[in-house]
């Protein structure tokens, strides 16, 4: 379990004050002059060697990253940082919490993520449902650029950096980084076919960084205490703290900040008051936000909450949001709800995406009622197959891999749910959604 000494974010829950002078009392803005002294090839090799992977979901090394910036500009093209605070993934509400009750740790970050990139520019792209959270954030810049901590000569270290903040408007698809810097260049936001990676071409064809929110906000606390100190944590490979979103069939919902790493079973038991009924009551666990497969019980008995374990068991970290179902739940009906919130957000530039996702939802939406044929759940899994790789951007893999989650570990429930349909049994009492 994470000890309060080594806990970064020690106000998620807004209980002491978001301010530049809280933020100061809780140790922020501490010597960032002298961090930003030792120069960019220290923090970019600290961030290395602290082990810090993506937030966001991918789990890309963050130091990697920052590793394929330019040193120097031939052409006189500007390096840019954005911060993806597009938070939009279902059962996911980290970065929400970190613009509310923390964000000078993400402005702080923001400088010295500009050190280690080049990047003069700082851009955060905010979810545009995040009202309050903007207008938040823009008073918190505002406090920094007051107390010169950013902008001309920021903090006093001769390094000058601008953080501008934009709202989006509502699409899921601009949390896609590339679909974001074309939002942010004022396109309508469509993913672009990478590589090019924004490192080489990024916002306004210059060399780009985009990280998530909480990558960014826990930056200031490594290089304050230290790569090992991060690295101390966690497991190997997969080090560090990250804060964990619990919600569905729990007691207590809540966001919590653990060691990544931690059992699935000791996160739901300690900090969400264990599940609704007890643990045997569990059916399954989404266990990284909705675009990744789903867990049953038996697997979540054990595993481990990181990005390497939950692989291993085909699923993912991604968003590390964690979504409980008991006993109660319609199983089936779950998953073709998020068939029909991937069908919706589709941009619909390409056609296994496009065509697939309605597809899928359709078929999903007759599989809720088991008014389908058994071969169609073969038939419905190669198209998830054809789906999966075969698309611009992440979605496509997004919607697929739930429902081929429910075919791997639910198949039998699905056959007993057309069984049942063809017996009669169910035919009258539900209705479809699709219609
Ligand atoms: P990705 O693996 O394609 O990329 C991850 C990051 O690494 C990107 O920034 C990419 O530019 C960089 N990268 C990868 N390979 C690179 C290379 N060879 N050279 C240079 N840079 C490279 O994943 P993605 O599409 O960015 O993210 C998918 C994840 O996003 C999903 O797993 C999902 O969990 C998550 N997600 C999060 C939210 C949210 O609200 N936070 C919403 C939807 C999805
Ligand atoms: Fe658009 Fe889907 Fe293709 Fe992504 S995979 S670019 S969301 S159509």
């Amino acid at each position: 379990m994470l000890s309060d000494r080594d806990r970064i974010f020690t106000n998620l829950y807004g209980l002491e004050d978001w301010r530049l002078a809280g933020a100061r009392a809780r140790g922020e803005w501490d010597g960032t002059k002298a961090l930003i002294a030792k120069g960019r090839d220290w923090i970019v090799e600290e961030v290395k060697l602290s082990g810090l992977r993506g937030r966001g979901g991918a789990g890309f090394p963050t130091g990697l990253k920052w590793s394929f910036m330019p040193k120097s500009s031939p052409d006189g093209r500007p390096s840019y940082l954005v911060v993806n605070a597009d938070e939009s993934e279902p059962g996911t509400c980290k970065d929400r919490d970190i613009l509310r009750h923390e964000p000078h740790k993400l402005i702080e970050g923001c400088l010295l993520a500009g050190v280690g990139i080049g990047a003069h520019v700082g851009y955060i792209y905010i979810r545009g449902e995040f009202h309050a959270e903007y207008k938040r954030l823009q008073a918190a810049i505002d406090e920094a650029y007051a107390a010169g901590l950013i902008g001309k000569n920021a903090c006093g270290s001769g390094f000058d950096f601008d953080l501008y903040v934009t709202r989006g408007a509502g699409a899921y698809i601009c949390g896609e980084e590339t679909a974001l810097l074309e939002s942010l260049e004022g396109k309508k936001g469509m993913p672009r076919l990478k590589p090019p990676f924004p490192a080489a071409v990024g916002l306004y064809g210059c060399p780009t960084t985009v990280n998530n929110v909480e990558s960014i906000a826990v930056v200031p606390t490594i290089l304050r205490r230290g790569a090992s100190w991060f690295a101390s944590l966690g497991r190997p490979k997969n080090t560090g703290t990250k804060i964990f979103c619990i919600s569905g069939h729990v007691n207590r919902p809540c966001n919590v900040e653990e060691e990544l790493g931690i059992p699935l079973k000791e996160l739901i038991e300690r900090h969400a008051g264990g599940v609704r009924g007890g643990w045997d009551n569990l059916l399954a666990v989404i266990p990284g936000g909705s675009s990744v497969p789903l867990l049953p019980k038996h697997i979540c008995d054990t595993v481990l909450m990181d990005f390497d374990s939950l692989r291993e068991v085909r699923s993912g970290l991604g968003t590390a949001g964690v979504i409980v179902m008991d006993r109660s739940t319609d199983v089936i009906a779950a998953i073709a709800r998020l068939s029909r919130f991937y069908k919706h957000e589709s941009c619909g530039q390409c056609t296994p995406c496009r065509e697939g996702t309605g597809w899928m939802w359709r078929v999903m939406e007759r599989m809720v009622q088991g008014r389908a044929e058994p071969e169609e759940i073969d038939v419905l899994e190669q198209v998830t197959r054809q789906v999966e790789g075969h698309t611009i951007c992440a979605l496509g893999d997004a919607a697929a891999w739930p429902i081929q989650g429910l075919i791997r570990h639910f198949r039998p429930l699905m056959e007993e749910r057309i069984a049942a349909y063809k017996a009669g049994l169910r035919a009258a009492s539900m209705p479809m959604a699709a219609e």
